[in-house]
């Protein structure tokens, strides 16, 4: 492979000495789940800031609607690591798997205490759901397909309640600075202009990629940008050949910035898939039917929409009354009617689109990076969890585990603030970046061509120099000034990574299929 990048250590030129500067003990890069949950676990004597790119809801975890998985009690545990295994190929980090499982029970109790309002039978015990690859029911829930903003609402609360968290919304971080191989904070950029956060601990918890192809569930902040950012700093990564495609998005002709999403709890709750000549096709494909593994269905649907010559698939709940997916699906179900689909008379269209990554930042079981003082959590990144493929609404739980995880080690330590090196750095660049919307919708056509649910070595080495050829001619040297400039960068980054990662494995599994 080609390898001859030659990137800048950072994307923007500094200098502390001229730059507004501010000063905490944890800098958290991102306020989803894992971020949230991570700064509402320290000490409440740390000074420490969240940062948000856009909103604090413009994030992935305001938009998860299944839930989230849980074993409660010792006798479901054995299941749920075989279930998280099978689905991840058996490529998963076993010491993860464990800890993610035998954590969840008191995931779920740390939520409750937050406020977390998890839907719940008459006599009072927990309602639970079933998704692709699970053994039995074992998913909670709030307000039936709302789970993401029922937790987020309730942790923001309690954020809002402490006065040593610091949510900084409307703040994009740049790059990660970094002295003698430490990390010391973060360059960031607000309107008022440059920050620099300084820091005795830095956590990325900066979600997915979704934004590097042309359909994706995730929220339109999600440009890949912790990758990047921490490839750029030196940081491992990992798996990142990886990528989960969910079967079923809703279709809809005109090109959206983010694709609705149709939970896999419809498929859980009886919905079965069938093409454009209404042929229920799954049991063609998997003995588990609509409830095989998200990569396996995913490659079925694209199979029977090439076979077809139709740009979508068909999922069909109408066996279930107009009563109960109102209620069991109310978010869905009133999606669905706006676009004029009645989802107890009417098939839904769908079709795979990009939906969650499991690669990442490499990290050990407690969030390290192989950089002094920063950590990763949550979807960025990669502890090996989910192998290959991702078990439906294990993510929730990881960015609770995980970043709770994080948040116990810094507590632990007694690092103090190293006394301030002034930084700077300049290049000379070219020019401003131009054609930045032509530049994005360029290389999110390469992704879904090249490095979508199938894939080629031949085609994945093209588009690796194609890639490589728009960062040299075009970006390496150009001035970046606003945050679309730097996303674009990032983007450019961490899709070359991604294909040459996925160039470099030979080997068809979970959710990195090649054909050649
Ligand atoms: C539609 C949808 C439904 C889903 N449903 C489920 C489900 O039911 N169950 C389940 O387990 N999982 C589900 N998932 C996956 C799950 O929601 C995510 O994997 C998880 O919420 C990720 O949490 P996170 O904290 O890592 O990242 P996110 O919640 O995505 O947060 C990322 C944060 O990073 C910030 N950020 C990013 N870049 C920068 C930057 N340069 N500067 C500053 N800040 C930055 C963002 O602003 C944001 O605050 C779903 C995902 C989607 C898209």
């Amino acid at each position: 492979m080609k390898g001859e990048i030659h990137l800048a250590r950072y994307l923007s030129d500094f200098d502390m000495q001229s730059m507004e500067c501010m000063k905490f003990d944890t800098v958290i890069i991102g306020g989803g789940l894992a971020g949230l949950f991570c700064a509402l676990k320290l000490p409440k004597d740390m000074k420490i800031a969240v940062l948000c790119k856009g909103k604090a809801e413009d994030c992935d975890s305001y938009l998860a609607q299944g839930g989230i998985a849980a074993s409660i009690g010792d006798d479901d545990r054995t299941l749920h690591m075989r279930d998280t295994v099978t689905a991840g190929c058996g490529v998963n980090n076993r010491e993860a798997v464990e800890i993610l499982v035998n954590s969840s029970e008191e995931a779920i109790t740390d939520l409750l205490r937050l406020g977390v309002p998890f839907d719940r039978n008459a006599d009072g015990t927990f309602k639970r759901s079933l998704e692709g690859n699970h053994s039995i029911k074992r998913i909670l829930h709030v307000d039936g397909d709302a789970t993401g903003k029922g937790i987020m609402t309730s942790l923001l609360a309690d954020c809002a309640k402490c006065g040593n968290i610091k949510l900084l919304e409307d703040t994009f971080a740049i790059d990660l600075a970094t002295d003698d191989g430490k990390c010391i904070g973060v360059i960031s950029q607000r309107k008022s202009g440059k920050l620099f956060l300084s820091a005795v601990n830095c956590v990325m918890a900066m979600g997915g990629i979704g934004q590097l192809f042309p359909a994706t569930t995730n929220s339109t902040v999600l440009t890949g940008d912790g990758v990047a950012m921490a490839g750029r700093a030196g940081a491992k990564l990992s798996s990142l050949e990886y990528i989960q495609f969910h079967p079923t998005a809703l279709y809809m002709p005109e090109k959206e910035e983010r694709v609705f999403l149709i939970s896999e709890a419809v498929r859980g709750e009886g919905a079965v898939l069938r093409n454009k000549n209404g042929e229920r096709f799954m049991p063609y494909y998997d003995s588990r039917l609509e409830l095989a593994p998200r990569d396996i269905v995913a490659r079925a649907i694209y199979d029977q929409m090439l076979k077809t010559g139709s740009p979508c698939v068909y999922l069909d709940i109408t066996a279930k009354s107009r009563n109960f997916l109102e209620k069991r699906f109310p978010t869905i179900f009133g999606e669905c009617l706006k676009h004029g689909i009645d989802i107890s008379k009417d098939l839904i269209p769908v079709a795979p689109c990009e939906h969650y990554f499991m690669g990442g930042i490499t990290t050990d079981s407690h969030g390290h990076t192989n950089i002094e003082n920063l950590y990763a959590a949550g979807e960025c990144a990669s502890t090996g969890v989910h192998g290959a493929n991702r078990l439906a609404s294990n993510s929730l739980l990881e960015a609770v585990v995980f970043g709770g995880r994080v948040a116990n080690d810094i507590s632990g330590r007694t690092v103090s603030h190293a006394p301030r090196k002034m930084l700077r750095f300049s290049q000379a660049r070219k020019g401003r970046l131009k054609n930045v919307d032509w530049l994005r919708e360029h290389l999110r056509r390469i992704m879904m061509d090249n490095a979508g649910i199938i894939r080629s070595e031949k085609k994945l080495c093209s588009a690796l120099q194609e890639i490589e050829d728009v960062q040299k001619r075009e970006i390496d040297d150009a001035l970046l000034c606003t945050e679309k400039d730097f996303e674009t960068a990032d983007m450019y980054e961490t899709a070359r990574l991604i294909v040459q990662a996925a160039a470099n494995n030979r080997h068809s599994i979970g959710s990195h299929y090649i054909t050649d």
